[in-house]
């Protein structure tokens, strides 16, 4: 599990921002996995997973806290989070600012509608070729459908781990685009969901903030990032010992 942190940008928020935009611009095909424990976790339990973690064409950025705190046990420096949300915002905004074309798969149907007024009003120069709801459509009818369209911006909203293994069961039949799973980012930016409040997010604290609004998280946060940090640990000092 230590070595998808070969995979992890450890710049800067902004130098990220600067980074996918310029891909998204020339049409350089990337995939991002946005990641928490949670996710590196997927990636030990599902060997479809723990590929796409680790093919280097894949680039990982840390989303949550944990990710960011653990990566000294892999000997990495990161300059800090990189949010999944505020990604998809960044790459809405270079989308609209360069007129690019871009596709969204999941989420609810009322989330969907909320979210195309939004970019109608701020985002307005981005061209929406593909808005399709994750309850009342089929996997494979929307690929073929955004296979032949080519979209520069895929936004996959349907949780982890199904979007990242859809994308990257898929992503060797599209030349361009930039794809990333996003999970609830749609729900927070529709306004739908409340992102956690500022406090919360400077604290790196949105973890908490997410099991207070949804206390059954509780398990799965627990689970996940409990067996994050021993997991890696004891990988390090096995490391350290070869
Ligand atoms: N979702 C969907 N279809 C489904 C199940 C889930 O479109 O069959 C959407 C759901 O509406 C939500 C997102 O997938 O917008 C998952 O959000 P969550 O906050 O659970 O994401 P995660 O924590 O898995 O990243």
């Amino acid at each position: 599990m230590i070595e998808y942190y070969n995979n992890l940008y450890c710049g800067s928020k902004d130098e990220f921002f600067e980074f996918i935009g310029e891909r998204a611009v020339k049409g350089e095909k990337t995939f991002v996995v946005t990641a928490n424990p949670e996710t590196f976790m997927h990636g030990s339990r599902n060997e479809g997973f723990d590929r796409l973690l680790r093919d280097e064409g894949t680039v990982i950025t840390p989303d949550g806290i944990g990710i960011v705190k653990a990566a000294k046990w892999a000997g990495k420096t990161t300059a800090g989070r990189v949010t999944g949300v505020e990604t998809v915002e960044e790459l809405l905004r270079v989308g609209s600012e360069h007129g690019l074309s871009a596709y969204f798969y999941g989420s609810k149907p009322e989330v969907l509608e909320k979210l195309k007024a939004q970019i109608d009003e701020k985002y307005s120069g981005l061209n929406i070729i593909g808005l399709r709801d994750g309850y009342n459509n089929k996997d494979d009818e929307v690929f073929a459908d955004m296979k032949a369209k080519k979209p520069d911006l895929v936004f996959v909203a349907l949780g982890i781990p199904r979007q990242e293994i859809l994308i990257y069961k898929n992503l060797a039949d599209f030349d361009k685009g930039i794809f990333l799973g996003i999970g609830g980012s749609l729900d927070v930016l529709s306004g739908t969901k409340k992102r956690a409040p500022g406090l919360f997010i400077k604290l790196n604290c949105e973890w908490l903030y997410r099991i207070m609004c949804e206390p059954k998280r509780i398990g799965r946060f627990y689970n996940n990032n409990v067996k994050f940090f021993n997991r890696i640990k004891k990988e390090a000092k096995k490391n350290e010992k070869n």
